[in-house]
């Protein structure tokens, strides 16, 4: 394993963003984002929740998939490859680590998206533990340990107070580390290591919503399907902004859409919310027609249909965004918990 002082971190991203862009969580206007960094950037590696998750980079918000034009009545297309160039994503939390699987599960079996998997190629992810977990927080619930190494991140990295730890865990990670190397010292405090480590365990597990369980929430749901009085009770106030959607890490609706200036033009799709009230409306009209029928789609997507379709992997990993960012305080923890998902409450 290696290690950096902190106050050297600067260097390091400079080096690295010579060969690659690079992304960071950067304050911006107040607020923190994965943006791509240059010197004198306010990069926050202590902060644990980003507003918006980093899936934007490997599914942008919008993307043009095809161009055309028309000539008299011919119409010709061409298809659009713009190469993308490779990039590093430092200081990722193990929550959106994961939610890179789940995407997977959708976007990389057949039919591959050939789009998502040129993103996803060239992207090298280094994760972050998080020593500062916040109150919403409840990835535990989705067996993600947050101290621990990460399936799916290149390198896995630890904040030991005035130094970054790192191990590579794959061999794009490997190597970056070696290229780095002149920037890096050996590390072998293993016993702060796991210190660390125990104490953010315990931090997580001191978390509000660390007694959530979803061993029975998908009976639960499918029992409640029917019951229009309950769904009522939890969708009432939701103003079907799509807050929570966009800001979640695992949401993958898009719609497709038609760019037209007469003569030619561009097909591309754009990040949708199933909250919305004009989603999947087709000319026959809309098949979810209350916020009551598009509450329930959300909650039963990510807990029933795809861990139906995913040897049951729900698609949460717990980053609490939508929990805080939803204007009328709609929370899938207490809706959950009124489930009866909630471990001292069985
Ligand atoms: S549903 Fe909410 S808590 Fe779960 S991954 Fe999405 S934004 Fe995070
Ligand atoms: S953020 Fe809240 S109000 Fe907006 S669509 Fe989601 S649940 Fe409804």
């Amino acid at each position: 394993m290696k290690k950096i002082l902190k106050s050297n971190l600067p260097e390091l991203w400079k080096e690295l963003s010579e060969k690659f862009n690079l992304f960071l969580p950067i304050e911006k206007r107040n607020t923190l984002n994965f943006l791509p960094w240059k010197t004198g950037e306010i990069v926050n590696l202590e902060k644990v929740r980003t507003n918006g998750s980093p899936k934007n980079l490997i599914m942008p918000q919008t993307e043009t998939y095809l161009k055309f034009k028309c000539q008299g009545k011919k119409l010709s297309f061409e298809a659009v490859e713009e190469p993308i160039s490779e990039y590093v994503l430092f200081g990722v939390r193990p929550c959106d680590v994961n939610s890179f699987t789940l995407l997977d599960n959708v976007f990389l079996k057949e039919p591959v998206d050939t789009f998502y998997r040129e993103h996803r190629n060239k992207g090298l992810i280094i994760s972050l533990a998080c020593n500062n977990p916040d109150d919403t927080c409840f990835c535990s619930a989705f067996d993600i340990h947050p101290e621990e190494e990460i399936l799916g991140a290149d390198i896995a990295a630890w904040d030991l107070g005035e130094y970054l730890v790192f191990k590579g865990k794959t061999e794009k990670g490997e190597l970056l580390i070696k290229s780095l190397e002149n920037l890096l010292e050996e590390f072998e405090d293993e016993k702060k290591l796991i210190e660390i480590k125990e104490s953010i365990k315990k931090e997580i597990e001191d978390l509000p919503y660390s007694n959530l369980d979803l061993k029975n929430i998908k009976e639960s749901l499918l029992e409640i399907f029917e019951k229009e009085e309950v769904w009522e009770e939890f969708s009432k106030t939701c103003l079907g902004c799509g807050a929570c959607t966009f800001v979640c890490p695992t949401c993958h609706c898009y719609d497709l859409l038609d760019y037209n200036a007469s003569t030619c033009g561009e097909k591309f799709r754009c990040w949708d919310s199933c909250m919305t009230s004009d989603f999947t409306k087709m000319a026959h009209g809309n098949p979810r027609e209350t916020q009551l029928q598009r509450l329930r789609q959300r909650f039963m997507h990510k807990l029933v249909y795809y861990p139906n379709n995913h040897d049951g992997t729900y698609l949460c990993v717990g980053c609490g965004r939508c929990v805080d960012k939803c204007p009328v305080h709609i929370d899938i923890v207490k809706i959950i918990k009124k489930l009866g998902g909630e471990k001292d409450g069985m």
